[in-house]
């Protein structure tokens, strides 16, 4: 089915962009980029034409961060650090969750993401009370068209004894991924696959790492851990296995070009070379290490070691929404109050983290995060009529500093269209919500306090 987009601009990746082109794309490919309108014979020749006018078309962003069952639990308790964040308020809740929770949940997550302009998700899931939760997540990627690299972690250490329920021995944990992988990898006409994830290094022991670090070199697989979010962290991994976080993680053979090390806020210089070295991704969660005052990545440091950054909102637990709007921005301005230099990182930075940093973090690097020939026609079209766009030179620097997930007006996912005048086709975002919201109340009123 050929679709051809005319009329309008085109952002072409985060460096160039089109006042006006057209794009052409095919069987989910996208077969040609071009300047002014489409010509006559193409328009005559397309399935669909989509006129553009008032509108640009940018590749949709990646959202490399993310634990999707948490769109349960937007606005628990916001006053507490991480660790105490996750012990206290986190943890008990996920006793409650089964499949249906999660897929409703997941759903959810997706919905927000499709409407903020996001075509893929790295969604980090770890909660196991039932064997298929993770099925459930899965099974909510292939029915709303998003694309997804889903990384399954497991808890199999327990320092502070309230995580007992939580779980996993480490056979369990490698059968179950083999499993989830084996069913799930290229689902959905290739639009879901999976890898592997440590979720840290106080909630994962030294034999779990150990074997992970062994399945990766056997398979290929890729990794994503959470990595230096908190000095806590630190101070704990330095407490109990007598080295920072990126030492310990390469010491177990976890830092390769398929690693997505999350956070990285509290990086020394020597960790930042292994990272370097390594050719491992960072991935930068700047509204949720403000909303969890866990501090400021050093980003506009791994770029210029010439790390790979991409860019992701965390789960809505750690700052209530999935709007990759504010986490792009934030990208940059809380590197800005880190170091005082507004020189340092610009809205190009920014798009090219979203972009390519993001391909790069899914293992789609000259696949997505950009509009040209070959690449896979995952699209975003935004009303730049809106009033964030009004008395600005600059497309991309609007689309940075004032842009919403309001303009975002449809959405492409292999060249199918997902999102329509801002709602997404596939689900009934009313049923959605209630469903969630009764679900949420059940949990709350009663499973989630007799947990407790
Ligand atoms: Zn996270």
């Amino acid at each position: 089915m050929t679709t051809v987009f005319t009329g309008g601009a085109v952002i072409i990746d985060a460096h160039s962009e089109l006042t006006e082109g057209y794009v052409v794309a095919d069987g989910g490919v996208i077969t040609a980029v071009g300047h002014g309108r489409a010509a006559h014979e193409t328009l005559i020749a397309a399935d669909t034409v989509v006129d553009t006018t008032g509108h640009a078309l940018m590749p949709g962003f990646i959202n490399a961060h993310c634990h999707l069952f948490q769109a349960m639990l937007r606005g628990i308790h916001t006053t507490q650090c991480l660790e105490d964040w996750l012990d206290n308020d986190i943890g008990p809740f996920l006793s409650s969750l089964q499949p249906e929770d999660m897929y409703l949940a997941a759903t959810a997550g997706l919905l927000e993401n499709l409407r903020s302009g996001v075509t893929t998700v790295l969604e980090n899931q770890y909660v196991h009370q039932h064997p298929h939760n993770t099925d459930s997540v899965a099974r909510a990627f292939a029915d709303t068209g998003i694309r997804g690299l889903i990384a399954r972690g497991g808890i199999d250490r327990n320092p502070t004894g309230r995580l007992a329920s939580r779980l996993e021995g480490i056979d369990v944990y490698v059968d179950q991924l083999t499993r989830f992988a084996g069913e799930w990898n290229g689902a959905a006409s290739g639009r879901i696959r999976c890898e592997a994830a440590i979720q840290t290094t106080w909630l994962a022991s030294e034999e779990l790492c150990a074997r992970v670090g062994g399945l990766l070199a056997d398979t290929g697989m890729g990794l994503h851990a959470h990595c230096a979010e908190t000095r806590a962290s630190v101070m704990s991994t330095l407490a109990t296995h007598g080295q920072r976080e990126v030492p310990y993680f390469d010491r177990h053979g976890l830092v390769t070009p398929a690693t997505q090390l999350v956070h990285c806020v509290w990086l020394d210089r020597h960790e930042l070379e292994i990272i370097a070295a390594a050719g491992a991704t960072v991935v930068t969660c700047p509204t949720s290490n403000a909303y969890l005052a866990s501090g400021p990545a050093p980003v506009s440091d791994l770029r210029a070691a010439g790390v790979p950054v991409a860019i992701g909102c965390d789960g809505p637990g750690s700052n209530n929404g999935q709007n990759m709007f504010e986490a792009v921005k934030w990208s940059v301005l809380a590197d800005r109050l880190r170091t005082l230099d507004a020189g340092l990182l610009d809205e190009v930075a920014a798009l090219d983290m979203a972009w390519e940093g993001g391909a790069r973090a899914v293992g789609l690097s000259g696949s997505i995060g950009a509009i040209r020939e070959g690449y896979l026609a995952d699209l975003v079209s935004l009303d730049i009529e809106s009033p964030g766009y009004s008395g600005s030179s600059n497309l991309r620097k609007a689309l940075v500093f004032a842009g919403s997930p309001a303009d975002v007006d449809g959405v492409w996912v292999d060249g199918l269209q997902v999102v329509a005048g801002g709602e997404v086709l596939s689900s009934d975002r009313h049923h959605i919500h209630r469903s969630l919201q009764q679900r949420r109340a059940a949990i709350v009123n009663h499973e989630y306090t007799a947990v407790n």
